[in-house]
């Protein structure tokens, strides 16, 4: 069932959005508008502004905006409907539909709760007799008892339902073990089987320390070695990161990513207790997005062999991008930290994190590597392609270290490379040029909606119509006097946003972009914010009355063009 206009006023009503971002963001007020550090993007300088009189926030860096509804859905990914029982609760309202539970809310907590119960199962057979391979396996591991407690792995035993035997016992459906991903169907028989058997498991915990889903690896050298969970309800890999639940508690200032969970395991058994592992998926925009709230501080520890090496080169820009600080881990006699940490210990490991190299290190050695230098041309290509990895330094002390170092490595005079590495440097700057006056030509362009998927065809009404809104948000009694209709707007998005503030108005709701509900989705959402938080004109009946004729201009001018369009099409058939 639809939730009810009148309920979703209230709900806003009683969730002043300046108080619900406020215990996310820390806010500070500047006029009439709170600005804070986005949420959602990583920022040093505020670029999220909270209107508490429009009931709305929008972020001029990612622009993200809505409602206290749609910051809700956004930062606790819930949907529309989980995001008002939320806010329900916090304010302590009845829940919408006469408090019946949210089905979702409820499957979500029954999901977790056979998650956290399978844990169990699967430690607790660690220490049965039929226990005894993973044990072993452990132990040939060196994995210590107190290292085994702390990431509470376990043992799925080898058979088609153990789990499955248990959880039902316990009172969880197979459809609810299907729905966590710990139980898989036979395509034919439609019988359900354990989708874990005799492998190791390990938990996967999310940062608020529920059990959300399960790694596996085989024994032997069967394959596929490494097993997760499939993607549920309560599972995304692409969000979650292994061990992130401790290593967020670490006293260290940086967190160290490896690419699978037995390198973070080893890394805090040797008491690198800043260790995760993203989870059998290269690094994605979210794990940066949750990274940057704990650190600016990253030391990538990926594998040696190429695709760790590739995993690498893609991981630095995203990382860079979000503000924080990478330095890549080059591991010297062992493939990965859990062999390295074996053979050498821990001390050694620290030295190795002393020597990571930045990311213009990096590259540097990456071209080394890359290059025979006792061949001419050889030298010659891998100054070129190091003077343009200089280039791009912002700094000029940097570029003056490199420049020397480079030169050094390929035994050229350093000047050598600075020559090429200027060259390179005003290439740039030219294409930057000419990039940036094709913006400025473009000036329509800067009115265009920073959503991708809304354009404005035309540039003059929109405009009108961006004004008109704003206008009318400010001051609802003005719709006394507006008498357009939605099909003159030449954005259909801000035709349907008019409608639907009308539609408040005539109701006698209070006229915001917060409660339009879902009829608009969250880009749409986010756009009406951006449009609504712009500095209007000082409202007069002048300007109104103007938004008002030029809507009209534009839409006449449209409607004679096709009707031209067609008329000519028409003199044109004749002549033939
Ligand atoms: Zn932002």
């Amino acid at each position: 069932m639809p939730i009810s206009p009148s309920y979703l006023d209230e709900l806003v009503a009683r969730n002043p959005i300046e108080e619900v971002v406020g215990q996310y963001v820390s806010l500070t007020r500047r006029s009439s508008n709170l600005f804070g550090l986005c949420p959602f993007h990583s920022e040093k300088t505020p670029s999220f502004s909270v209107a508490p009189d429009k009931g709305i926030y929008y972020c001029f860096g990612c622009h993200k905006g809505g409602g206290v509804v749609n910051f809700i859905m956004e930062i606790e990914s819930l949907s529309f409907r989980d995001a008002v029982i939320f806010l329900a609760k916090r304010a302590n309202m009845p829940l919408p539909d006469d408090g019946r539970p949210d089905a979702v809310s409820k499957q979500r907590d029954r999901l977790l709760a056979l998650c956290k119960a399978s844990a169990k199962y699967y430690h607790e057979q660690l220490k049965l007799p039929h226990g005894e391979p993973a044990r072993a396996y452990f132990a040939k591991r060196a994995l210590s008892p107190a290292t085994i407690t702390r990431f509470g792995l376990g043992y799925a035993p080898d058979g088609w339902n153990g789990l499955i035997d248990a959880m039902t016992a316990q009172g969880f459906t197979k459809e609810e073990l299907l729905a966590a991903g710990l139980a898989l169907k036979h395509q034919t028989k439609g019988t359900v089987y354990d989708r874990f058997r005799n492998r190791v498991m390990f938990p996967i915990i999310d940062v608020r320390g529920n059990v959300i889903a399960f790694g596996g690896r085989v024994l032997d050298d069967s394959t596929p070695k490494y097993l997760n969970s499939s993607e549920t309800l309560i599972f995304n890999k692409r969000r979650n990161l292994f061990a992130l639940n401790i290593a967020k508690k670490s006293k260290a200032d940086y967190i160290i990513l490896t690419e699978g969970y037995m390198d973070a395991i080893a890394l805090h058994q040797y008491g690198f207790d800043c260790a995760v592992a993203s989870l059998g998926t290269s690094l994605t925009e979210e794990h940066v997005n949750l990274l940057s709230k704990y650190t600016n501080k990253l030391i990538l520890t990926y594998d040696s062999d190429e695709a760790g090496q590739n995993a690498t080169r893609r991981a630095l820009p995203m990382l860079e991008k979000a503000g924080i600080a990478v330095k890549v881990l080059r591991m010297q006699g062992a493939k990965d930290p859990d062999e390295f940490l074996k053979k050498y210990g821990a001390d050694a490991f620290h030295s190795l994190l002393n020597k990571s190299e930045n990311q213009a290190e990096y590259f540097l050695n990456a071209l080394l590597r890359k290059y025979d230098l006792t061949i001419d041309d050889q030298k010659i290509a891998f100054a070129r392609e190091a003077a343009q990895t200089i280039a791009a330094m912002p700094n000029a002390v940097e570029r003056d270290v490199y420049c020397r170092r480079a030169a050094e490595a390929a035994g050229v005079s350093p000047e050598a490379i600075r020559i090429e590495a200027e060259k390179a440097r005003k290439k740039m700057a030219r294409a930057k040029r000419i990039r940036q006056e094709r913006e400025n030509t473009a000036v329509s362009q800067m009115h265009q909606p920073k959503e991708r998927t809304i354009r404005y065809e035309n540039m003059r009404s929109a405009m009108a119509e961006e004004g008109l809104l704003q206008q009318l948000a400010k001051e609802p009694e003005l719709f006394e006097r507006v008498d357009l209709d939605e099909s003159l707007f030449s954005v259909p998005l801000l035709g349907r946003a008019y409608s639907a503030m009308r539609a408040q108005y005539e109701q006698g709701r209070t006229v915001s972009v917060a409660s339009l509900g879902e009829a608009f989705s969250a880009e749409e959402t986010a756009h009406l914010s951006s449009v609504l938080q712009k500095r209007g004109d000082l409202i007069s009946d002048q300007a109104i009355d103007d938004y008002i004729r030029v809507i009209r201009e534009e839409h006449a001018k449209s409607n004679m063009s096709v009707e031209e369009r067609l008329r000519a099409a028409q003199d044109r058939a004749n002549k033939n």
